[in-house]
C-alpha cells in the first residue's frame, strides 16, 4: 500500500514524489513512457543532449523555484536569444531595438516607439481582443505580418483571430538592444542535461516507467491512498465530454557531420511557406562543448512541425481559447468530486505552464496536502 500514486515522472509529479518522500510519504511514481522526466527529457546523442521533446530552456523570476532546482542540478549561463528568419531575412527576438532597426532602419527608442504607436492607430485598436489585435498594438502591422502572423498560424493551426491575446503576451517587447529572450532574472540549462537533474529528484523513490495507469487504473488506484495525476484531465474520463483540443509536435532530428549548421540554438522561421515553426541545434545549449569542455565535431538538429492532436498523439500545447476553456471547467467539476486524485501539471490542469510556473505549482499542491493532514 503507498501513501501516494503518481502518475506521470515529468516535472510536476518528480517535485511531488521529491516533497512527499522527505515529508514521510511513501510514494510510487508510475510513467507509461519508457524514460522519466517527461516531456524534458534529453538523451545523448554524439555527445550532445538532445532536448527530445522540444527546447526546454529554464527560466525564472522565482526566487525559490530557482533554489530549489539548484539542488539537483548545476545551471550554465545559457540565455537565450533566438533569431526569426522571415523569406531569408533574419531579425532578433524577442522584440527590441535590433528587430526595429531592421525592419524600419530607425535607431532611436523614440523612433521606434513612435513607429508602432503610428502603425497601431492605423488599425485603430483600443482593447485588443485577441492575439492579432494584441500583437498589432504592442508591435505595429510590419512585425506582426513578417513575425508573428505566419509562425502562430504554423504554430496554433488556427488563424490568429481566433487566439487569446495572453499567448502573445508570453514575448517580451522593449526599446532596448537587448536580445534575451525573457525577462527572467535566472536562467541556464542543467549541465548534463534535464533528465539527470529528475534523476535526481526521483533519487530513492520507486518508478516504474514503462506502465501505463490506464491499463490497471483498478488495481493500481486501490494500492494508494492518494493520486496525483498529471496526465491529461479528458483522458482521465475517457473524454465523456469530448476532447480537449491540443497542439501536437513532431520532431525531425537529424545529425550532420560539421561543426556548425546553423550557428544559433533556436531559430524561428516565421513565413507561413516553411512547413515547420523552428530549427533547434541541441549543441549551442551547451555552447558546443562535452562536460570536458572540448569542442564537439558534429551536430544534432530537430526541425520542429506543429499540429493538430488527434487520439493516440502526444499532447504539447492546451489550445486555451474560450470554447476549450469552457469545455476544461466541465472535467474540472468532474475532477473536484474525485475525493482521492489531485490533477496537476500542464496537462492535468490545462494550462500553459512554462517549467518554473509547474514546479512552483506541484510545491503549492503538497503544502495544501499537508495543510489537509493537519485538519
Ligand atoms: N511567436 C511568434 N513568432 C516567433 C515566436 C513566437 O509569433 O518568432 C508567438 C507564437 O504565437 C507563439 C507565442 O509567441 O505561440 C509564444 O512563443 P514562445 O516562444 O513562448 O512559445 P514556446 O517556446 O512555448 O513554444
Amino acid at each position: 500500500m503507498y501513501d501516494y500514486l503518481i502518475v506521470g515522472a515529468g516535472l510536476y509529479g518528480a517535485v511531488c514524489a521529491r516533497e512527499l518522500t522527505d515529508a514521510g510519504k511513501k510514494v510510487l511514481v508510475i510513467d507509461k513512457r519508457q524514460h522519466i522526466a517527461g516531456n524534458v527529457y534529453t538523451e545523448k546523442i554524439e555527445g550532445i543532449n538532445v532536448h527530445i521533446y522540444g527546447a526546454h530552456i529554464f527560466h525564472t523570476n522565482n526566487k525559490d523555484v530557482w533554489s530549489y532546482v539548484q539542488r539537483f542540478a548545476e545551471f550554465n549561463r545559457f540565455t537565450n536569444s533566438p533569431i526569426a528568419n522571415y523569406k531569408g531575412e533574419l531579425y532578433s527576438l524577442p522584440f527590441n531595438m535590433y528587430t526595429f532597426n531592421r525592419m524600419w532602419g530607425i535607431v532611436t527608442p523614440e523612433e521606434a516607439a513612435y513607429k508602432i504607436e503610428e502603425q497601431k492607430r492605423a488599425v485603430g485598436i483600443t482593447k485588443p481582443k485577441n492575439l492579432e489585435e494584441q500583437a498589432i498594438s504592442l508591435v505595429g502591422t510590419d512585425i506582426y505580418e513578417k513575425l508573428i502572423k505566419g509562425y502562430t498560424e504554423k504554430q496554433w493551426g488556427r488563424e490568429c483571430k481566433e487566439l487569446p491575446a495572453f499567448i502573445i503576451k508570453r514575448l517580451p517587447v522593449r526599446l532596448t538592444y537587448d536580445n534575451n529572450y525573457f525577462n527572467a532574472l535566472y536562467q541556464g540549462i542543467p549541465i548534463g542535461g534535464y533528465t539527470k537533474m529528475v534523476e535526481n529528484m526521483l533519487s530513492g523513490i520507486e518508478v516504474r516507467t514503462g506502465v501505463d495507469f490506464f491499463d490497471n487504473k483498478d488495481d493500481l488506484t486501490e494500492q494508494a491512498q492518494k493520486i496525483i495525476y498529471t496526465g491529461p484531465i479528458d483522458a482521465y474520463f475517457n473524454y465523456c465530454f469530448g476532447n480537449l483540443e491540443y497542439r501536437s509536435v513532431r520532431f525531425e532530428n537529424e545529425t550532420w557531420d560539421t561543426p556548425n549548421f546553423q550557428g544559433n540554438a533556436v531559430i524561428n522561421y516565421t513565413d507561413i511557406d516553411t512547413p515547420w515553426t523552428r530549427i533547434i541545434e541541441h549543441k549551442w545549449f551547451e555552447f558546443g562543448k562535452d562536460e570536458e569542455g572540448h569542442n564537439l565535431p558534429k551536430t544534432v538538429i530537430s526541425r520542429e512541425y506543429s499540429s493538430e492532436w488527434k487520439l493516440g498523439d502526444e499532447p504539447y500545447y492546451p489550445v486555451n481559447d474560450e470554447k476549450n476553456s469552457r469545455l476544461y471547467e466541465s472535467y474540472r467539476e468532474l475532477a473536484d468530486m474525485e475525493g482521492k486524485v489531485v490533477f496537476g501539471g500542464r496537462l492535468g490542469e490545462y494550462k500553459y505552464y512554462d517549467m518554473d510556473q509547474v514546479i512552483d505549482a506541484a510545491l503549492d499542491m503538497v503544502d495544501s496536502e499537508r495543510i489537509k493532514e493537519k485538519q
